[in-house]
This record gives C-alpha cells, structure tokens and sequence, in this order.
C-alpha cells in the first residue's frame, strides 16, 4: 500500500485526524479541493474555549486570535442583555490565515498535503482502497464537509438536514463593543437560528444563519437585518463588504452509521454539529483526532476496529436536537422581545453559549 491514511478536506477534522495519524508514524496524505485552504471559506471560525485548551489549537499563534468575553443578546425589538460567565471565552480568529496555519503545521509534521486534488471516487481493493487519481490506501477519511463525496462514494448516509449561513466581512473595521460576540434573535431575518457580529483580529464579520430546507430555500436577507442592527454594529451602512462566507451548517445530529471497513467519515461529513448553536469546529476537530488515533491505534497496535469507535464516541446531540426541532416549530419573537434580561432567559442563554452544564461550576 502506498498509503497507510488519506484524509479528505484540509479543514478541522482533516487536520486533526491527519496530525494524530502522522504523530504516530504513519504514512498519511491529506487532499484538498481548493488551491489555498485559506480562500473560499464558509464559517465564521469562532472557537470555543475548550478548543483551545489542549493539543495544536492551544498553539495558534496571537496575531491569529482575538478574545471575547461577553454575549450581547439582542432580542427582536433589539433590547439587549449582556451576558458572560467566569473565566470562560470565544476566540475569534482571523480565520484564512488560520487555515493556512493549520496547513503548514500538516506539512511541517510530515503529512503530504495535495492541494488542487479533489477526491472523485475511490473503489475496494485487497486489504484498502483504491483512490482515483492518488493510489492506494489502507484507510480512507472523510472529513470533506456536509455535502461529503466519500459518504455518497462509499454509500453511507448523507446529512440532510441544514441551516445555510452567510456572512460579511468589513476589513480593518471596529464593532462599537468589540468585546462581545453580539448575537441577534430574529425570527424575520433568522429564522431558526440567529444573526451575529464580532469582532476579529482583521476586521468585523457580520451574518445569519437560518433553516434551509430542500423544499423551501429561503433567500437570507442579510442587508435587512444589517439595516434593522446597524445602530448596535458602528459600521458606516452604505459600506460594502469586503468578502462573503457563506454555506450550509449541518444541525440533525450524527448521520449513522458514519463507516465501513477501512472507510469513515469525521466532522460535518458525519453531521458531527451542535444542533442548536451551530458550532461544528470543536466537535470535528475532537472526533477527528480520535479517529485520527483510533486508527494508529489499530494499524500500529492491532487496537479495536476504529469504525466502531468513530461512532461511538460521535456525539448524539440528544437534547439539542429536541431544542431545535422545539425552536424549528414554535419560534416566536414576543418572548424574546419580553423576556430579554430577565433572569430565567439570562440563565437559559448562559448555559447554552458557555457551556455551564458541560464544565461545571465556574472554578
Ligand atoms: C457560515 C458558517 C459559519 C460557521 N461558524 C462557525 C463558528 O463560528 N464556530 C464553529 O464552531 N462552527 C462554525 N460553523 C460550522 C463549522 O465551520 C464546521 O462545522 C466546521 O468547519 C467543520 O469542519 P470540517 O473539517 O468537518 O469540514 P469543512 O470545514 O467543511 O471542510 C471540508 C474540507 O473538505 C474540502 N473538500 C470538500 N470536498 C472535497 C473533495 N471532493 N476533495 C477534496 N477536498 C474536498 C473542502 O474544500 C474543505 O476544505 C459555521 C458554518 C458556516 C457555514
């Protein structure tokens, strides 16, 4: 075999699983569409603090990141509640050169990154795969994103259900409140999910996410609700945005089963999102060191099967999907417009954007 791994898609979870392979000694190539990993983007890169706690993200260098210790939560009216929580955080990043970052620490690690090779197809041949156009291997990762081409190749379910999001991005521009991550309820601009504005280190980004549907594709109106915010953002409203990001934003939970032997699928390729807040980068970056180890743990050490530990610790989503199947049905803005800085609402909103239940009591 000429490779031990190939990884699909240069982005979190193929990064993540590529490094964890190679650390371990592994002969391991890493294709990429795109010709730069840092051009046509499609997220807002915000991390979570767990993110970066641990492992290469830990390691971003600082001109790469930007703190935010607050939510500023806007409801329909747009009155606003602060919120924060003890020693908890979002790192904005300035995330195409982010991208590029992650990159070259692939290459620098030993990892044969082929930029400008997409994967097309890949067939079974004794003891791996055959990948079009590359040669052989003995394992195969799908980390290419929510409409992934090795889930169809291989004929493993595919995510179906989505928010589409997209975004502006104002170069060298400041928020009026820099430090917050200012995020707008709106069930007329964002339905089922909401508009936001942050700061980051290269400038301002600005955009909304709602509930895509086959059958009923909405058309975002960005600019109505950069009209309806502009008072809170302090960006000059006739300014054009620099870029777009835009995409979709799988929110169904893990599509099962995310494997067959010799094959699996990691990040929005396996539905691997938070179904309610929309945050997928943490999540494919944990799965996709764990798969990334699970299968030199298997090659080196003759460890368990790695498909069935790729599903197993791929997290369900339980009570998030309830929350957006109960928010995808009975959205309305009057609670929101009532309630907003009120303690109930405060408390729901701080465990959602901190994560409270999950780290426990602020130390
Ligand atoms: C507008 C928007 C904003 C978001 N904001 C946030 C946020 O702030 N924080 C957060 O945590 N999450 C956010 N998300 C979700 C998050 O971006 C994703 O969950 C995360 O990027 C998933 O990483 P991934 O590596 O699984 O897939 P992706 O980031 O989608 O990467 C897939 C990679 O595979 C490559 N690829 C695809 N097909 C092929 C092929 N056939 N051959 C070769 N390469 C291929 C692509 O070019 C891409 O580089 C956002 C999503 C969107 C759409």
């Amino acid at each position: 075999m000429q490779w031990d791994v190939v990884v699909v898609g240069a982005s979190f979870a193929g990064v993540a699983c590529a490094m964890a392979t190679r650390h371990a000694g592994l002969r391991v190539c890493v294709l990429e569409r795109k010709r730069d990993p840092g051009i046509k983007l499609h997220t807002t890169g915000i991390l979570v603090r767990e993110a970066t706690e641990t492992g290469l993200l830990a390691t971003i260098p600082d001109h790469l990141i930007h703190r935010i210790g607050n939510v500023r939560l806007y409801a329909p009216n747009l009155r606003s509640t602060r919120l924060s929580s003890p020693g908890y955080h979002f790192l904005t990043t300035d995330t195409p050169n982010l991208m590029r970052w992650l990159a070259d620490e692939l290459v620098a690690c030993g990892v044969e990154l082929r930029l400008m090779q997409s994967f097309t197809d890949a067939r079974r041949v004794d003891g791996g795969w055959h990948v079009e156009g590359l040669g052989s291997t003995r394992w195969l990762v799908g980390a290419d994103g929510a409409k992934s081409r090795v889930a169809l190749r291989a004929g493993l379910p595919h995510v179906r259900d989505f928010l589409y999001g997209i975004e502006y991005e104002f170069h060298d521009a400041t928020l009026r409140e820099p430090d917050a991550l200012h995020c707008f309820i709106s069930k007329r601009f964002a339905p089922g999910y909401i508009g936001w504005a942050a700061q980051n280190p290269a400038g301002v980004q600005f955009g909304l996410a709602f509930r895509h549907r086959d059958d009923r594709r909405g058309v975002p109106d960005i600019d109505g609700l950069r009209l309806h915010a502009q008072g809170t953002l302090g960006i000059d409203p006739e300014r054009p945005p620099d870029a777009i990001r835009a995409g979709l934003i799988p929110c169904g939970g893990p599509v099962l089963p995310l494997s067959i032997p010799g094959l699996i699928l990691t990040g929005d390729a396996a539905g691997i999102v938070s179904p309610l807040t929309a945050g997928g980068i943490h999540s494919a970056w944990k799965h996709g060191d764990a798969v990334g180890h699970a299968i030199a743990d298997h090659l080196l050490r003759s460890g368990s099967s790695p498909d069935m530990l790729a599903e197993r610790i791929a997290p369900r989503y339980r009570f998030k999907r309830l929350l957006r199947n109960a928010f995808d049905r009975w959205q309305m803005d009057w609670p929101f417009d009532l309630l907003i800085g009120t303690p109930p609402l405060r408390w729901l909103a701080e465990e959602i954007y901190f994560h409270r239940s999950a780290r426990g009591p602020a130390s």
